[in-house]
């Protein structure tokens, strides 16, 4: 079987789903092909789920021009279409006086991304907000907040098919080829079909440099290597000590085994850091004792027997161990020479709460083609 698309979109995750939307509201004839059975089951559903305020980046960078309007976006954007998501505000901490620097380094970096509302705390105000919080000195970040993910993703796909957008569950794309006519995808599922495509946007997260590898015609040059870092989360038993999310300073790429709270008040703790080989979200029990003791560095009366096993995700990474820390990359015309064609890489942490600027901001590169 065959048929034609204007727009196919790989993947029905966060950043496919918004970028649906986004093309779709735009007038264009939008397919999204997903592996799985349902949508939003991969990185989009195993992250902490927090708005970020854009504190952590590279000034100039993607990620640091995408987080700030993209999080002004989400709160609009929840608040209209009633997502459920809580401006809970987050404390920074540096639990030694050798951090202290790194802390205020932090907020110089956030100030040049355009985070205009962090505030030095005293000990006092540190201890009166966070009294079971042991620091040497932390800000506050008003601006963070946590969201219903799959609410999210939920109100995403509801409104780019209530624009014409398809949503084709277990329709793994297998392969393709580049041609004159435009791009042709090979898509399994019940029944293999190929799809002639005159745009296509891969937003494959794990999966996006196998996929674009997947595709004749794409320079394998333009494709950067997968590497896989997982991140484990424990969960508190009992109520929330804690009144706000709580980030340690930590090393520069990653944010530390921090403080989350969902929308139901449950505390999780999470996610750590390892290099992996391949795709396995099993989780390793091992890592208790090193989760209390990373936590216990800013919460000394975490109790012992109050962890519990939560669940894992898997940071989708182009750079791998000892390399600097990749940005979000969007491979277009210019990177490949393929017309109609994008692929994004490495769209990791703050891809979520990136998810609205991330679409326009493929929305423009495509109408610059
Ligand atoms: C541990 C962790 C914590 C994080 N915490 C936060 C946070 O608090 N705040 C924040 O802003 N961001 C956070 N992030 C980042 C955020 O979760 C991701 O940037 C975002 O979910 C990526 O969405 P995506 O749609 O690109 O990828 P995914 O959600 O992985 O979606 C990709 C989709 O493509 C599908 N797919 C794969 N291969 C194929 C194929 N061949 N054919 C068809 N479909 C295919 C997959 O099944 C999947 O559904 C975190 C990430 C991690 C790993």
């Amino acid at each position: 079987m065959s048929d034609t698309v204007d727009c196919a979109i790989i993947g029905a995750g966060v950043v496919g789903l918004a970028i649906a939307r986004r093309m779709a509201k735009a007038g264009r004839e939008v397919v999204i092909l997903e592996a799985e059975t349902a949508f939003g089951t991969q990185t989009s559903a195993r992250n902490s789920e927090v708005i970020h305020a854009g504190i952590y980046y590279e000034p100039g960078s993607m990620k640091a021009k995408l987080c700030v309007p993209g999080r002004k976006a989400l709160y609009l954007y929840c608040a209209e279409h009633a997502v459920k998501h809580e401006q809970i505000g987050k404390i920074v901490v540096a639990c030694e006086e050798a951090q202290v620097a790194s802390m205020h380094k932090y907020m110089a970096q956030a100030v040049a991304n355009g985070v205009d509302d962090l505030r030095l705390l005293t000990t006092q105000e540190l201890h009166e907000m966070e009294p079971n919080v042991r620091a040497a000195a932390g800000f506050y970040s008003p601006s963070t907040g946590i969201i219903d993910s799959h609410g999210l993703m939920l109100s995403y796909l509801g409104e780019a098919e209530a624009h014409g957008a398809a949503l084709a569950l277990a329709s793994p794309v297998l392969g393709g080829q580049v041609s004159n006519q435009g791009i042709r995808l090979e898509v399994g599922g019940a029944e293999t079909m190929t799809i002639d495509c005159r745009t296509v946007i891969n937003a494959a997260g794990l999966r996006a440099p196998d996929v674009a590898r997947s595709i004749r015609g794409i320079p394998l040059d333009s494709i950067p290597p997968a590497y896989y870092a997982i991140g484990h989360y424990y969960t508190l038993s009992g109520p929330s000590p804690f009144n706000h999310l709580v980030y340690p300073v930590t090393r520069q790429d990653w944010l530390g085994v921090h403080v989350t709270i969902d929308l139901g008040h449950q505390v999780k703790f999470g996610p750590d850091f390892e290099w992996i080989d391949r795709i396995d979200y099993r989780f390793d029990e091992t890592r208790e004792a090193s989760f209390y003791e990373a936590i216990r560095r800013y919460y000394p009366g975490l109790p012992d027997g109050t962890l519990q096993p939560g669940y894992t995700g898997i940071r989708p990474r182009i750079t791998g161990p000892g390399e600097p820390v990749q940005d979000f990359t969007f491979s277009g015309v210019r990177e490949h020479g393929v017309e109609g064609l994008l692929n994004l890489f490495g769209i990791e942490s703050p891809g979520l709460t990136s998810s609205l600027a991330i679409a326009d901001h493929v929305a423009s590169l495509l109408n610059a083609q």
